[in-house]
């Protein structure tokens, strides 16, 4: 019998899609099949990409990838969360912390016991209902404890802040140690089969020819398979999205070291915050259409922790997707395949889930449609739902002293969207839409934190006493208080656990 398996794969680009890409191939896939990976050092990579979500913790876990190693080989440190900082109006701060707000009382979610007594002006502030949110405000860690299951402890949420180069750099590790062969150069040629289209094999400036069944093309905003070869085609969303470039510079660290990203609106984009071990990551993300990028860099440049370690850099974008992620034998991978700004971190989420995805539907050398069209509604639903959390930050705002807010304060949103704030503003309901990335809680901090207030509750609310609502929220408050008090700071516990200087004395 013919052997129906791809084993030859091809992929192009070594940034952190690349060899991520290959790090998880080498892991699913047994010694017979062939792995290629080809990047150019003169190309190089994006460069940018350093805070993640907690389902990294997922792919980390699936390579069995040690934590304190994987962290010190980073520079990483933890993340709870990101603070948005002017995003509601100028003045005012938030957080979107990962993990659970307070503790549900049978059927109906916490928030609605807070909401009912925050109506009544018998509240205070929400961050206390959120252990996440408390301690990032403490500048307290601790990853959550299974041992400690009726304690809010048990809920903490954590993802990391890492250089991504590092990790590439660690990953690269990884996957050559497993078999997967790297080779340095350009792609000068893309050959394709003459009926089919499917692309057989990429040629080196240097003559080098590497063939394949399976492409996956991880070369960045270039998409070299998937668009300049394939012409696939890309959707634009930049009408809801209007950021279209980012400048970006890393800086001295300064204390205290925050366990969270910070986003803080500006005039005309919002400015991001990544404190590692040994540096703090900055950007910031704008329209070109409202300010230029000198202006844009004398911005960030203004407003560093310390003294920048670089000179600032400028990267252009279009927000979007493109119109099939897996096109013929091609799939995109990373920012190939579409990009939405690091607002939320979901980049490398992003490409971690475009691998599993491309695992389960690892196809045969037949390549079945119904297959690719499957991947490719899977990977719309998820971009599309992304996009609409990324708006909803835009768009609620009360922000009225600029063009640009003005603009997104104004424009028209997807109908998923207006429904979603519709349905929050009568009663606070959220519901998590199938498998989307971000559950009711990720919407509800947006929502509440960019300052819509639902008119109503949940009825179920009324089924307690005001006095026992008032009991539960004020225990919810005063339990999560003395779990923050006793967490160690995020610094002392990076010193004491995963102090990246250790790797280098050890
Ligand atoms: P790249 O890093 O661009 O790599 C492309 C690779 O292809 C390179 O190795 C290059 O050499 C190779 N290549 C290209 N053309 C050729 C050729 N002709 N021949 C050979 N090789 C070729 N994500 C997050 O999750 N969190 C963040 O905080 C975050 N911040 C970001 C901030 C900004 C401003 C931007 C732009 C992105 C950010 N991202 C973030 C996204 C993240 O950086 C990317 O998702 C990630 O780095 C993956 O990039 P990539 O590997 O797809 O592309």
């Amino acid at each position: 019998m013919q052997d129906q398996r791809v084993r030859e794969v091809v992929i192009v680009g070594g940034g952190t899609a690349g060899w991520m890409t290959a790090a998880a191939l080498s892991k699913v896939l047994s010694k017979d099949y062939s792995i290629r990976l080809v990047e150019s050092e003169e190309i190089g990579t994006v460069g940018v990409g350093e805070a993640t979500i907690p389902l990294i913790k997922v792919f980390n876990t699936a390579l069995e990838l040690d934590e304190q190693d994987f962290v010190r080989r980073t520079q990483g440190s933890f993340k709870l969360g990101i603070e948005f900082v002017n995003w509601h109006q100028l003045g005012d701060s938030y957080i979107h912390g990962f993990g659970k707000i307070g503790q549900d009382l049978g059927v109906v979610p916490f928030y609605h016991y807070w909401l009912k007594l925050h109506q009544q002006g018998l509240v205070g502030h929400f961050d206390d209902y959120s252990i996440n949110t408390a301690a990032a405000r403490a500048n307290k860690f601790l990853p959550a404890r299974s041992d400690r299951p009726n304690s809010p402890i048990a809920d903490i949420g954590y993802a990391y802040h890492f250089d991504a180069g590092l990790y590439a750099r660690f990953l690269r590790g990884y996957a050559e140690a497993r078999g997967v062969v790297r080779s340095e150069g350009k792609v000068a040629t893309v050959e394709q089969h003459p009926e089919s289209g499917f692309v057989t094999a990429v040629t080196l400036h240097s003559g080098e020819r590497i063939g394949g069944q399976l492409f996956i093309d991880c070369s960045g905003f270039r998409g070299l398979l998937i668009e300049q070869t394939l012409q696939t085609g890309y959707i634009d969303w930049t009408h809801w999205l209007p950021c279209n470039r980012a400048v970006a510079v890393p800086c001295e660290s300064a204390t205290p070291l925050t366990p969270y990203t910070r986003s803080t609106a500006r005039k005309a984009g919002w400015q991001w915050r990544i404190p590692l071990q040994h540096r703090t990551g900055n950007g910031h993300v704008f329209s070109n259409d409202f300010i230029s990028e000198d202006e844009a860099t004398a911005i960030l440049l203004a407003n560093l922790d310390g003294k920048p370690l670089a000179d600032p850099r400028v990267l252009s974008f279009v927000t979007g997707k493109r119109r099939k992620f897996w096109n013929k034998n091609v799939v995109a991978v990373g920012l190939a395949s579409g990009f939405m700004e690091p607002l939320e971190s979901t980049s490398i989420h992003l490409i971690q889930s475009a691998i599993a995805r491309l695992t389960a539907f690892f196809p045969h050398a037949g390549f079945e449609q119904i297959d690719i069209d499957e991947f490719n509604a899977h990977s719309d639903f998820e971009f599309d739902k992304i996009r609409d959390f990324l708006i909803l930050h835009y768009h609620a705002t009360d922000r009225t002293d600029t063009p640009f807010w003005n603009y997104c304060r104004n424009m028209d949103i997807p109908d998923s969207l207006r429904h979603k704030m519709e349905l929050f503003r009568s009663n606070g309901r959220i519901f998590r839409d199938g498998g989307e990335l971000f559950a009711e809680p990720s919407w509800v901090q947006v929502m509440h934190g960019q300052g819509l207030r639902p008119r109503g509750y949940h009825a179920l609310v009324d089924a307690q006493t005001d006095e026992a609502i008032r009991k539960h929220v004020d225990t919810v408050r005063a339990v999560i208080a003395n779990c923050v008090q006793a967490m160690p700071t995020h610094a002392d516990f990076i010193a004491k656990h995963f102090d990246a200087k250790a790797l280098h004395a050890a």
